[in-house]
């Protein structure tokens, strides 16, 4: 809970800063916001906001504009809003079939966006960064003279180590240890770290701070892709684990005697049994034909009564029931939402998924969870880079801050 600027007499400077730093994460996450309702939010007096508004609006983070008139008479009314066109962050999505990077505002509106299809094979550390590096510098160099670039974040499609976005395995395309972080920044030049995430952490932030999970403390986000990324968020935080390798639920074991192999090296993972392949082969299709483009042919297929797709997603919508229930008995969360390329999957599977969570999950659990799909679609992981960007300046607004 957020305290009063006098609540903490031993140390204002770190209550002063965490108040700053709230008030702006609650204007970046939520938009323009009056000044009355940030003082009920924040549970301080109007005075208090005006000072902390009035610091943030100096620093050149956010402004205060009239809100549109009510009519009535008596003292303007007062809207804060970030200063989006003045403050930015640069935040890269590393997919296996797509790289994209995106200049991104103080408020998460994405100004502006390059993109490239990504081949599977022989996609070496080298060939990623240069691309992106070129794109990063080109949206650098559009950006309005007047906007600072606070921050740079990236999801990457695999395991990451978060101290120095380091990326330790990313099975799918075959990466071990690769200095991806720090290659980046340096190929960037901005003088900038590069934070770096998993691609389903980061879709899962995204998806509870502005997406199908605003409100809810306890989710489940799996995101779909070559296999299956989760995100679990207890409490309002990220369940990353010891190291940040946290939350792989695509690994989780589902089927370990008779499984389909799975890129970890195991058998019968989750994203063995309902990723990318397990569809394809299931439905027939060639094994030249993937991506996002052939998932989408399989539900369409489906759809139009080919006999083949529709047992195909029933097959993998019951390993995902599975799945599901057991993340359900496990965690208990509010809402479970599918992304990436789950996000068309699940409609398909949604009554293999519900079959399961009604025969195998606890009832007081069953009752509780809902089930939804991203509500920022492909771009949940984008988002969730940029968030991560922004983490240092909305930590501590004013040592970040522009001016
Ligand atoms: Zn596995």
């Amino acid at each position: 809970m957020l305290r009063d600027l006098a609540a903490d007499r031993h140390a204002p400077g770190d209550s002063r800063r965490r108040n700053l730093g709230a008030l702006l994460r609650r204007v970046h996450l939520g938009g323009p916001v009056s000044r009355v309702g940030l003082a009920e939010w924040m549970g301080v007096n109007r005075s208090t906001i005006m000072a902390l508004t009035a610091e943030l609006a100096a620093a050149g983070l956010v402004r205060e504009v009239p809100a549109t008139t009510s009519g009535r008479a008596g003292r303007p009314s007062f809207v804060v809003r970030p200063e989006s066109e003045a403050v930015h962050v640069l935040a890269f999505d590393i997919a296996v079939d797509r790289l994209v990077a995106a200049r991104v505002g103080l408020g998460g509106a994405v100004a502006a966006r390059l993109e490239a299809t990504r081949p599977r094979a022989g996609a070496d550390l080298d060939a990623v960064v240069s691309v992106l590096a070129d794109f990063g510098r080109a949206l650098h160099h559009d950006a309005p003279p007047s906007s600072v670039c606070v921050g740079v974040g990236a999801s990457y499609c695999g395991m990451i180590r978060p101290e120095d976005g380091m990326v330790r395995f990313g099975p799918d395309m075959g990466w071990v240890d690769q200095a991806f972080g720090a290659e980046l920044a340096r190929r960037l030049g901005l003088g900038l770290p590069v934070l770096v995430g998993n691609e389903a952490h980061l879709g899962a932030m995204a998806e509870h701070q502005r997406g199908a999970g605003v409100g809810v403390q306890n989710l489940i986000y799996l995101h779909g892709d070559v296999g299956v990324g989760g995100g679990i968020i207890v409490g309002g935080d990220l369940l990353d684990g010891d190291g940040g390798y946290g939350s792989e639920v695509g690994h989780m074991l589902v089927n370990p005697y008779q499984g389909r192999p799975c890129g970890c090296g195991s058998r019968g993972c989750l994203e063995a049994e309902v990723g990318e392949r397990a569809l394809l082969d299931e439905a027939g299709r060639p094994a030249d034909h993937w991506g996002r483009e052939a998932v989408r042919a399989v539900v369409a297929a489906a759809g139009r009564g080919d006999v083949a797709a529709r047992e195909a997603l029933g097959r993998i919508g019951d390993w995902l029931g599975i799945g599901v229930a057991n993340l359900v008995n496990l965690f208990n969360p509010g809402v479970v939402i599918f992304g990436g390329t789950l996000r068309e999957v699940f409609p398909a599977a949604a009554p293999q998924i519900r079959r399961r969570i009604a025969a195998n999950v606890l009832p007081v659990s069953r009752d509780k969870a809902r089930l939804a799909v991203s509500a920022l679609g492909y771009d949940a992981t984008l988002i969730g880079a940029a968030d991560l960007a922004f983490t240092p300046l909305l930590t501590n607004p004013l040592v970040t801050a522009p001016r």
